[in-house]
Parts: C-alpha cells; structure tokens; sequence
C-alpha cells in the first residue's frame, strides 16, 4: 500500500504544499503542521513543492505480474449494434494500422463478441484488420455489457494482445474497466491522441486531465494488455481497400452462468431523432441564446437543415436542455461537416467535444470570445436574433 507521511519536526506550516495540491487534500491541523486528508490521490504535488522535504511518499515496489514479452499485436474491439459496426471501430483499426505499420508490430486483430458477429469479417479486414476473431453469444446476451465481458476476458487472455483499443462509446466505456478489471490491467480513458515509445515500445495514451488544463500522457509499464478507450471522431478511419486478405477465426466458449445482469428491454431514441454524434450538421445553443424560451429557436433551425441540436453544459446543468445533447469534456464528442454555435463562449471543455468539426461557425456578441478563435466563420451579433434571420431566409 501506498503511504504518506508529514514529518512534524521538519514541517513549519508554510503552507506551500496546500497551495500546490490539486485535490484539496491538505489543510493545517490544529498545530499548524500539515495534514493529508481521505481524497489524497498521491500524485506527490506537495512532495515537490515542500520546501522543507517534510513529506515523504512510500510505495510499494511495482510487481510484474506477467511477462512482457509474451505479449503482441493490438486489438480493436468491434462493437456492434442492431446489425451495424459503430463508426467508431473504423477510426480506431485506422489508427491501429498506423501504428502497427510504423512499429513493425505484427498484426491488428478485430475482436468481435455477439450473436451475429462473423457477418462484419469483410468490412473489418477492408477497414484494416489483419485478422478477425469472433466470439459467438446467444441472442439473448446481445448487448449485455456483463454477459460480453465475460465471453471476452478468457478469449483476451488466451491470444496476449499487447494492446486493446475500445471505442468511448456508452457501451465502450461500461466494457472497457470490466474488461481491465478481470484482466487485472490498467486502462486509460477517453484518450485524444495515441503513439508508441520509440525506445520502450509502451503505448502513449494522451487525454486531457485537471478539467481540461492539461494533457496527460499515461503508460502501462508493468501489466498487459495496455488499455485505451477512445472518444468517436478523434481519429479519421483508413479509406476502405476490398482487396485486403485476413484471416478470420471464431472462439467458442462454454455458456456464461451466474450472470448478475440480465437485459429485459431495450428503448429506442424516439423515430426521426439524431444521435449527435452521427448528426452531419449541428446548431449547439450556449448560454448567449437567452435560456429556455429561445431553444425552440435553434430546434427549427436544426430542423430547416436538417440537423441536429446541440447544447453547452451549463444548460444542462440548468435543466434546460437534456444530457444526451451536451457536447464537450464531459458530455459527447461529435465530428460534424457544419457546426453551428449560437451564443457558445468556446470554453476549453466545449472544444474539446467539437472542435474536429469540418467547419465551425460561431454567432456571438463579443468580439473576443474564445470561440472566434476556431471558427471558420464568425458573426458578430445577437444570437436570438442572427437565428430568427436565419430561419426566415431558410423558410
Ligand atoms: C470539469 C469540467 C467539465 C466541463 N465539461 C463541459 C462540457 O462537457 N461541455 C460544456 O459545454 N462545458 C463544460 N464545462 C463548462 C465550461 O467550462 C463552460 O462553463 C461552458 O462550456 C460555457 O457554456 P456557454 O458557452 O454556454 O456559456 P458562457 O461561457 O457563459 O458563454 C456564453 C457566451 O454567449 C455570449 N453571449 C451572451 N449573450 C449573447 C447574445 N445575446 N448573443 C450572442 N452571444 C451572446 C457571451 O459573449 C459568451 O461568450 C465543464 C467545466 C468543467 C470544470
């Protein structure tokens, strides 16, 4: 177990450690000596920062549990619903394959778990798959993050893939810690940006930390396979080739007792609905749009061009507008042609769900905001109003 320790004779309650701690997690006790609370995470900030070396951290030495070299090639986990792959397996065997190619590793498998799941080899090895491992479950368990976790992790565990990749999806991102967890590995989430050490060979996994502040880049040094989810349209697929060869295998497994979940319904987005991270063309409504009574607004707007609505959080937050529509750090990341923002201030944590846009159009008030800074067009102007002209000229 880890632990940290305060030494009271060397500790003169500057303070300095507090300042430095991103968490929180210090305050001065009663004799003004400094005092580690529950939420500390140890990421050794205060060890750094204690001018007087008075906090010391004690780890336990890192037990490799497996051995490294019996590892090789990177998986991508082919999650597929109602009969179609989602889009974002293409971009990940995309980034796979580049990484594979520049270094020398040897395969990139698609690793399908379901029902229907042998139908995508094709698609998959067209898409840049070498080799397509499929693992056959009843119907009934479709869909069943438990049911697919524990088809899978035997079946991971058997082949050694050095590295997995996972799309960030709702169904990704309740997968991809199970899976860690039954393979007793690291995983890192909601990764923007990927690459291989040179020298060490260990997967470089970036995503963005502290509220969007920084960018962290993590290793799994000890245990494998190295675990990444990654957020739809952060990477473009590899344009489809239907002269590639692969191989394509199928894994059976003996039937998954004492599951603790079982599906019994399934609800649909109502019809005529689009999903905003499918949707080509969206209109996000952001505070300048002047709350609730004004989002009619961009909803005929959305409707005129056919698109779909996206919000900002503090509308959500707000009750005004629902979660599924927030975009951004902490809501979804869309990839649109055209992404219209209506009185979006362009926080860090708004671009970083939007900003792979093709082509970004900003409507704000204020000259400066931070938004006009990625826009490809920009309108300075009442947001209300700009809409409403908007509409006319559609209608
Ligand atoms: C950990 C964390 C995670 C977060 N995750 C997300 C996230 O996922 N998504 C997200 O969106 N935010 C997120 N946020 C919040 C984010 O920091 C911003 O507060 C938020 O994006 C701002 O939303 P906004 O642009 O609608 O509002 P504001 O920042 O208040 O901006 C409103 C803009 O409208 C303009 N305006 C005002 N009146 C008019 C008018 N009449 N006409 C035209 N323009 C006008 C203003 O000039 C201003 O630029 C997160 C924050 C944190 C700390």
């Amino acid at each position: 177990m880890t632990e940290i320790r305060i030494d009271r004779n060397l500790c003169n309650g500057c303070g300095q450690c507090i300042e430095a701690c991103p968490f929180g997690a210090i305050r001065l006790d009663s004799e003004d000596r400094a005092e580690i609370l529950d939420n500390c995470t140890f990421c050794c900030s205060c060890v750094d920062a204690c001018p007087q070396n008075a906090i010391e951290i004690e780890a336990d030495p890192v037990v490799k549990t497996v051995n490294l070299e019996d590892y090789s090639g990177i998986w991508v986990f082919a999650e597929h619903k109602d009969g179609q792959l989602r889009q974002v397996v293409y971009e990940l065997l995309g980034e796979a394959r580049k990484l594979a190619e520049d270094h020398h590793i040897p395969r990139v498998t698609a690793f399908l778990v379901g029902s229907d799941a042998k139908t995508f080899a094709p698609l998959l090895i067209g898409y840049g798959a070498d080799r397509v491992l499929s693992v056959p479950l009843i119907a009934e368990h479709d869909g069943n993050e438990e049911a697919v976790c524990a088809a899978a992790a035997p079946i991971i565990s058997k082949y050694h893939p050095e590295i997995i990749l996972i799309g960030a999806t709702a169904f990704g991102r309740s997968c991809a810690p199970r899976l860690a967890s039954r393979l007793k590995t690291g995983l890192t989430a909601d990764c923007t940006a990927l690459a291989i050490d040179k020298e060490s060979g260990l997967l470089r996994q970036t995503r963005p930390a502290f509220g969007g502040n920084l960018m962290a880049t993590i290793i799994c040094p000890n245990h494998r396979p190295q675990m990444a989810t990654v957020r739809p349209h952060v990477f473009k697929p590899a344009a489809f080739d239907g002269k590639r060869q692969g191989e394509v295998l199928t894994e059976e497994i003996s039937p998954l007792q004492h599951l603790a979940v079982r599906l019994l319904k399934t609800i649909k987005n109502p019809e005529g609905a689009i999903n905003i991270s499918d949707a080509e063309i969206i209109v996000t409504a952001g505070k300048g749009m002047g709350g609730a009574k004004n989002i009619p607004l961009v909803e005929e707007l959305a409707a005129l061009l056919g698109g779909a609505v996206g919000s900002t959080r503090p509308l959500v937050d707000a009750g005004i507008m629902p979660y599924n529509k927030q975009i951004g750090q902490t809501g979804k990341t869309v990839g649109p042609k055209i992404y219209l923002a209506c009185g979006v201030s362009g926080a860090i944590q708004h671009l970083a769900g939007m900003s792979s846009a093709e082509t970004i159009i900003a409507i704000n008030n204020d000259p400066d905001a931070p938004i006009f800074s990625i826009a490809h067009y920009g309108i300075v102007a009442d947001a209300p109003d700009t809409v409403r002209e908007l509409i006319a000229l559609l209608k």
